[in-house]
C-alpha cells in the first residue's frame, strides 16, 4: 500500500510516524492509499524550516513574489485535468465540480498576484505641527492552515496564495481523507520557482495540529472545518497568542418568496442542494417557502431529485458522485431515518440507491423532505449530504425568523422578483453571506459566517489583513 508522507523544505519526505489513516476511492470503496499521521516532532521540524525560509522570503520584493504566483497559476491551468482527477479519486465529486473547485482556487491566486498594490499603506501629512503619519504592512512570519475534506484544493488556496504573496511562509495540514492533490500543488509551487521551505505540508491529525496551535513560532492559524473543531482551534490558538480565523460548519437556508420563479428556484436548488452530494459549506439544505409557492416547488424538485444522474464522478455526464467515506454515508442515512421518524414527509427517497458496477461505493441518492419543522434535527443540524428540507410559512416575517432560528450563519439565499423584498431580506437574514436570485459569488468577496459558522473572513482584502500586521508610524520632521 502506498504511503503518503509530508512535503517539507521543497521535497516529499517519508514520515517516521507509526500512525496512518486509510484513504479510499469513494466510488468503488477501494482502499487506495495510506497517509501518515505525523508526529509532534515532525510538525516542529516543519515549523523550523518555515521559520528559516521566512528570513529570506519576507525580503523578496512583492513584485517578485507575485511573479512566482503568476507562474503557479499557469501551471495549475496547464495541469487542471490531472488535478481534477486527483480530487475526484479521493473526494468523489464529479470532474466538472472538481474543475470548478480549481477555478475558484485560481481566482484567489489571480487576486494574490496583485500583491504589490494590495500592500500599499497610507500616508497623512501634518497630523500635528511638523508631524507626518504613515502605515505599513508587514508579514507575520510562519502561518498555518488546517483544511476540511470537502474542498481539498480550494480551501487551502483561499489561504496560502495570499499568505505567501504577503511575505509569510506556510504550513498546510490537509484533511486526511483526500490528501494527495495538495501534494501535487506543492510540486507545482516548487516548479513555479517558490523557494524551498516557503510552503510545507504536514499530514496528520490532532497531534500535529496541536503543535501548530501551541508552538510560539507560528504566528497565525487559519482553520476551515466543522464547528466543534473550529471552536477548539479558536480557543487553543488564541490561548497561545496566535491570530486565528476559524470557519465552522453551516446550515444554509433559502428564503423563497411567493413571487419567485419556480423554474429558477428549482434550478438553483438542484445545484446548491445536491451538487457535490451536498458536501459543500455553501450547500442549501433548507428551503423556507413563503406562501403558496411551496407545493409547485416540491413537485418539481421531487421529480428532478428522483432522476439525478449519480455514479462514479470520474465518468462523464453525471450530476452527483458518492459521499466521501462509508462512515459519512452512514451518518447521512441516520439523519434521513431521523427525519422520517420525526414526521417529515420524504417525497424523494435516495436511501436504497444502487449504482450498477459500483456496489461498494458510498452512494446516497437525492432526498427531499417536505413539511419539515424547526424542532426537527434535519432542520437544525448540518447533514452534509444530498438531503433538502422544505419548510412552509405564510409570511416573510415568519420565514426570516425561522431562517434565523438556527445556530449556524454561514450563507443565506433569497429568491424573489421584487427588489425591495430582496434588499429587506438581505439585511435581515443573519448570515455572513447572502445570495439573491442565484448562487454565484464575486471573486475576492469576503468569505465567512456568523454565529456557530465561526469567525474571520477568507479571501480578498480580508485575507490580506489576516496575514499582515499593520504598523502605524508617526514622526516629527527635524528642521535642518
Ligand atoms: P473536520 O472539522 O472534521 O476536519 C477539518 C480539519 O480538522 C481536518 O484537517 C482534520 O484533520 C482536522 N481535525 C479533525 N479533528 C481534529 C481535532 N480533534 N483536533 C485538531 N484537528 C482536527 O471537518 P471535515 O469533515 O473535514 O469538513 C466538513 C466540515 O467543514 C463541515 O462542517 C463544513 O460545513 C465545514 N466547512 C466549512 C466551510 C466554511 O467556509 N465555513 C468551508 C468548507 C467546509
Amino acid at each position: 500500500m502506498n504511503l503518503l508522507g509530508n512535503f517539507i523544505n521543497g521535497e516529499q519526505l517519508a514520515s517516521e510516524s507509526e500512525r496512518q489513516s486509510a484513504v479510499y476511492n469513494p466510488a468503488t470503496g477501494e482502499h487506495t492509499l495510506n497517509v501518515s499521521l505525523s508526529t509532534a516532532d515532525e510538525a516542529k521540524a516543519a515549523i523550523t524550516v518555515a521559520q528559516i525560509a521566512f528570513e529570506s522570503w519576507s525580503k523578496v520584493t512583492p513584485l517578485n513574489r507575485a511573479r512566482v504566483l503568476f507562474k503557479f497559476k499557469a501551471l495549475v491551468e496547464d495541469n487542471i485535468d490531472e488535478l481534477a482527477q486527483m480530487i475526484t479519486l479521493e473526494h468523489g465529486k464529479v470532474l466538472s465540480d472538481a474543475k470548478g473547485e480549481l477555478t475558484r482556487g485560481i481566482e484567489v491566486v489571480e487576486f494574490a498576484c496583485g500583491i504589490p498594490h494590495l500592500l500599499k499603506g497610507e500616508h497623512s501629512l501634518n497630523v500635528g505641527r511638523g508631524v507626518d503619519s504613515f502605515s505599513l504592512m508587514q508579514p507575520l512570519g510562519v502561518c498555518a492552515g488546517i483544511s476540511p475534506f470537502n474542498f481539498p484544493v480550494m480551501v487551502p488556496m483561499w489561504m496560502f496564495p495570499i499568505a505567501i504573496a504577503a511575505g509569510n511562509t506556510f504550513i498546510m495540514k490537509p484533511s486526511e481523507k483526500d490528501p494527495s492533490v495538495i501534494m501535487r500543488i506543492a510540486e507545482l509551487l516548487k516548479e513555479a520557482g517558490l523557494p524551498d521551505g516557503v510552503f510545507n505540508i504536514v499530514n496528520g491529525d490532532k497531534e500535529s495540529v496541536d503543535v501548530l496551535l501551541e508552538d510560539k513560532r507560528v504566528q497565525a492559524v487559519s482553520f476551515v472545518g466543522s464547528t466543534p473543531i473550529a471552536e477548539y482551534i479558536y480557543s487553543t490558538g488564541s490561548k497561545y497568542g496566535k491570530r486565528v480565523q476559524a470557519l465552522g460548519g453551516a446550515k444554509n437556508h433559502l428564503l423563497v418568496m411567493p413571487d419567485a420563479k419556480v423554474e429558477q428556484v428549482t434550478s438553483a436548488l438542484m445545484g446548491a442542494a445536491y451538487g457535490s452530494a451536498g458536501e459543500r459549506c455553501m450547500a442549501i439544505s433548507v428551503a423556507v417557502a413563503v406562501g403558496d409557492i411551496a407545493d409547485a416547488l416540491v413537485d418539481k424538485l421531487a421529480e428532478k431529485a428522483r432522476t439525478l444522474k449519480i455514479g462514479n464522478g470520474a465518468e462523464k455526464g453525471l450530476d452527483m458522485g458518492p459521499l466521501v467515506t462509508a462512515e459519512h454515508r452512514d451518518k447521512v442515512l441516520g439523519y434521513i431515518e431521523d427525519g422520517v421518524k420525526a414526521g417529515a414527509t420524504l417525497v424523494a427517497d435516495g436511501r436504497d440507491l444502487q449504482v450498477s458496477g459500483y456496489e461498494e461505493g458510498y452512494f446516497v441518492g437525492g432526498c427531499l423532505f417536505d413539511n419539515v419543522t424547526a424542532e426537527m434535527r434535519i432542520y437544525q443540524e448540518e447533514i452534509f449530504g444530498p438531503v433538502l428540507a422544505i419548510s412552509k410559512f405564510s409570511n416573510i416575517d415568519d420565514g426570516i425568523r425561522q431562517a434565523n432560528d438556527c445556530d449556524y450563519g454561514l450563507a443565506a439565499y433569497v429568491q424573489t422578483t421584487n427588489d425591495k423584498t430582496a434588499d429587506e431580506a438581505s439585511c435581515r437574514l443573519k448570515a455572513g453571506m447572502v445570495q439573491v436570485n442565484g448562487t454565484s459569488r464575486a471573486p475576492g468577496a469576503p468569505f465567512g459566517g456568523v454565529k456557530a459558522s465561526g469567525c474571520g473572513r477568507e479571501a480578498g482584502i480580508w485575507g490580506i489583513r489576516a496575514y499582515q500586521e499593520i504598523k502605524s508610524i508617526s514622526g516629527t520632521k527635524q528642521q535642518n
